[in-house]
């Protein structure tokens, strides 16, 4: 059994944690059993009833030979083909078998007349789960798309704000010195009409004095234009950027609200074994490729007989599917190792 991360946001981690571990722990337990019944009971009458329905004398011990699997039931509503799906469930197998180094897994390719009883399928069952994935994978994809506009608007926003506070403090700076100059102008004015008029020569420089300040003024009100023309492209901007985040946001309360559907938690596959031998591989719920093959590489971990790896958040066999990686980590292959009772892997 494993969980899907998206959705045990509300939960901590530990109160999921021992979810898991109980529910996994009531699948295992039948299978664990199977070794133990032949010393429950008569040996030669048991031997015999097996030997007539399955020509099985006795569960062979861990790792000795493959697992033998097929294909089950696959619901179409999820869009994947059987070959795709084969080849998905033989690179999941190939996560054990290489690090292994020898085969684990027997694909039969059994037709619904031909198919061996102990053969162990795997279902693709289509329910709420992969309905409401697919809904938030749909969602997803809008705010994926939506996104990267959204961001090179932002972008161009904060450059256009940036140049604005330049050509400001550039503005302020030519003001500044225009109002000197203006002062020191009307001043020496004030000063010659208070002696009753300027010399010719003074009148002169006055005359260019104001000539000078004039041309200020026409590069003055230059800048102040250019400044309100960038205003009125930021605020355009800033209008475009609004109407990003506003579709943005409405996806995103979709998403949490289709999230929230799904109620706390649940579960994206089982491998379910029962007092007989009979197992079977369940397959509810995967959010892209990478997240089946570690659905189905961990399920099959469980058929080998392996348990939850609870400390390591990587590892395959942790109660979460949490990683993005295809491989084993050192606490998968400690727990092999344990389980096939070899001394290392390959
Ligand atoms: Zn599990």
């Amino acid at each position: 059994m494993i969980l899907s991360a998206k959705f045990l946001i509300k939960l901590t981690l530990y109160t999921a944690l021992i979810a898991v571990i109980g529910l996994c722990i009531w699948y295992a337990k039948p299978y664990v059993m199977q070794y133990s019944y032949d010393r429950s009971g008569p040996i030669g009458t048991f031997v015999t009833n097996i030997e007539k329905n399955t020509g099985i004398t006795r569960p062979p011990p861990p790792c000795s030979q493959p697992i033998v699997y097929r294909i089950g039931t696959m619901d179409p509503s999820f869009g994947l083909t059987k070959e795709k799906f084969i080849a998905d469930i033989n690179e999941a197998a190939n996560i054990w078998e290489k690090p292994f180094g020898k085969k684990l897994f027997q694909f039969d390719p059994a037709t619904s007349t031909t198919v061996a009883e102990d053969d162990m399928p795997i279902n693709l069952i289509y329910d709420y789960r992969q309905q409401v994935t697919d809904a938030l994978n749909t969602v997803g994809a809008t705010i994926d798309s939506e996104t990267p506009a959204y961001n090179a608007l932002k972008a161009k926003y904060n450059n256009l704000t940036a140049q604005y506070s330049r050509d400001k403090a550039t503005l302020t700076a030519l003001k500044s010195a225009f109002d000197a100059a203006q002062n020191q102008y009307n001043s020496q004015v004030n000063y010659w009409n208070s002696r009753g008029g300027a010399p010719s020569s003074e009148f002169a420089t006055l005359n260019n004095e104001k000539a000078s300040l004039e041309a200020q003024v026409v590069v003055l009100n230059q800048h102040q234009d250019a400044l309100n023309a960038l205003a009125t492209t930021i605020n355009a901007t800033s209008a475009e950027i609004n109407k990003y985040v506003n579709v943005l946001n409405a996806q995103a309360r979709q998403y949490n609200a289709i999230s929230s559907t799904t109620g706390e938690q649940f579960e994206e596959g089982q491998f379910v074994s029962d007092s007989t031998g009979v197992r079977r591989i369940d397959i509810f719920q995967y959010m892209n490729k990478t997240k089946l093959i570690r659905l189905l590489a961990h399920e099959l971990g469980h058929s080998l007989g392996l348990g939850h790896v609870a400390s390591d958040t990587s590892a395959i066999m942790y109660p979460v599917n949490q990683a993005n990686t295809l491989a084993l980590t050192q606490n998968d292959i400690a727990a092999l190792i344990t389980l096939c009772g070899i001394s290392q892997l390959k």
